[in-house]
């Protein structure tokens, strides 16, 4: 399953996340974006391809598990 990060220590603050995908993101306290809402839609990949400094990541869950399940066993 989709789900969408956001990396708060690479976010500029512009603010165009949240312009973009409010079901999806909020600002904190300092004004960095912050995920309120995993699920991934279109606006979200929309939100994605618009940051500026690449902070937002749509990443498969079960992918990763798996990967990490493959490094544990190794
Ligand atoms: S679009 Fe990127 S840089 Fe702009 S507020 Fe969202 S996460 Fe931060």
């Amino acid at each position: 399953m989709e789900k969408v990060r956001v990396d708060s220590d690479r976010c500029i603050r512009c603010g165009a996340c949240v312009a973009v995908s409010p079901e999806n993101f909020e600002y904190g306290d300092d004004g960095e974006s912050v995920v309120i809402n995993e699920e991934v839609s279109e606006d979200t990949r929309q939100a994605a391809d618009m940051c500026p400094v690449y902070a937002i990541e749509i990443v498969n869950e079960e992918e990763n598990n798996n990967k990490e399940e493959e490094k544990e066993a190794a």
